[in-house]
């Protein structure tokens, strides 16, 4: 399909068959028939309008580092809100951002206005949009404390503003998951404190992330952690570190994460994650469910 129609009506970069793990942290998945990182809010409309008419289905995604594609990639436009629409505002104790703002970027931002409540997000390397969806969280932070209220538009092409009791926030859920919105701008209502302090809980959540996380491509914890325990507890006592699936690895220092060595398929991780699943499973009686999201067929 030609998409010159679309690619003269909007100023966002458009690209074909483009590689999906070049947009991951995992770095793996294959083409997006139709790449757009977005750049310019306005353009949203007109993606959203060309998507309905021509019928071709749509995937927003931001960092990327939550996501699993799979090696068949995206079948239709893949619409990255990340660094081209990242702008963020200060105003009080408000932090505003756009959806693809960094969000551990945003906890620098935050702990320099002498602003507190985003230092459990220091390290995390996905977006503020995306860390909304997922309703982010980490030493004993998590996005649902902090969340004012967020700016989205619809797949049908409504604004949308949504509160706090839009959300209904879970562990690592919420329910715009199942929505077809695209969250274009979020504010968090921090609380002033001493910078100091503020700065030393980031460097000391930095820190402790280099000390625990393995440094090779990863997309974080592969799966959520069940009510008997941290789910890297049960990986690690089923024996099944340093397993391995062709370049997909489970790492050495932490049995929650997936590693890429190198060359990994999707497939290679998927296979990994059903093994570990079954192991899990075999050995302790509990079934683990991803934390990463699987998209492609
Ligand atoms: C090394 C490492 C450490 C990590 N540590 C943590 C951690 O401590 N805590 C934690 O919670 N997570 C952690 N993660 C996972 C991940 O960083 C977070 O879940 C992050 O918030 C995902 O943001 P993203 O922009 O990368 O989203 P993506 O992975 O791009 O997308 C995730 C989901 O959100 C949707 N989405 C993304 N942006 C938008 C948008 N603007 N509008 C609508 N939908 C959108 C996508 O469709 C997808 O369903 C870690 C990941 C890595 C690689």
């Amino acid at each position: 399909m030609d998409h010159d129609g679309l690619a003269k009506r909007i100023r966002s970069s458009l690209l074909e068959k483009e590689p999906m793990r070049l947009h991951t942290t995992w770095k793996v998945g294959g083409p997006a028939d139709l790449f757009i990182s977005l750049a310019y809010g306005e353009d949203l409309p007109e993606i959203l309008e060309y998507s309905r008419q021509n019928r071709i289905p749509l995937f927003v995604f931001g960092a990327g580092s939550n996501l699993l594609v799979k090696d068949a990639g995206v079948r239709g436009i893949a619409l990255k809100i990340a660094s081209d629409f990242a702008e963020h505002s200060i105003h009080g104790n408000i932090l505003r951002a756009q959806g693809g703002a960094h969000l551990s970027r945003l906890a620098g931002v935050a702990a320099e206005a002498g602003l507190s409540g985003l230092e459990f997000a220091a390290g995390i390397p996905g977006t503020i949009g995306g860390a909304l969806l997922m309703n982010a969280g980490a030493y004993g932070g998590r996005m649902a404390d902090i969340f004012h209220r967020a700016g989205g538009i619809t797949f049908s092409g409504e604004e949308e503003l949504l509160h706090p009791g839009d959300m209904n926030f879970g562990y690592r859920s919420t329910s715009i998951m199942q929505r077809d919105i695209i969250i274009t701008w979020v504010e968090l209502v921090l609380e002033p404190g001493d910078p100091f302090l503020i700065r030393e809980a980031v460097r000391k959540n930095l820190d402790h992330r280099k000390e625990r996380h393995p440094r090779e491509p990863s997309a974080g914890s592969v799966f959520k952690n069940p009510p008997q325990g941290p789910a890297g507890h049960f990986i690690e006592k089923a024996g099944l570190k340093g397993l391995e699936a062709g370049g997909a690895r489970v790492s050495e220092k932490h049995a929650n994460f997936i590693v890429n060595t190198g060359h990994a398929k999707a497939g290679d991780i998927l296979a990994l994650m059903e093994r570990v699943r079954k192991e899990v499973y075999q050995k302790f009686g509990i079934t683990l469910q991803p934390e990463v999201r699987v998209i492609g067929q």
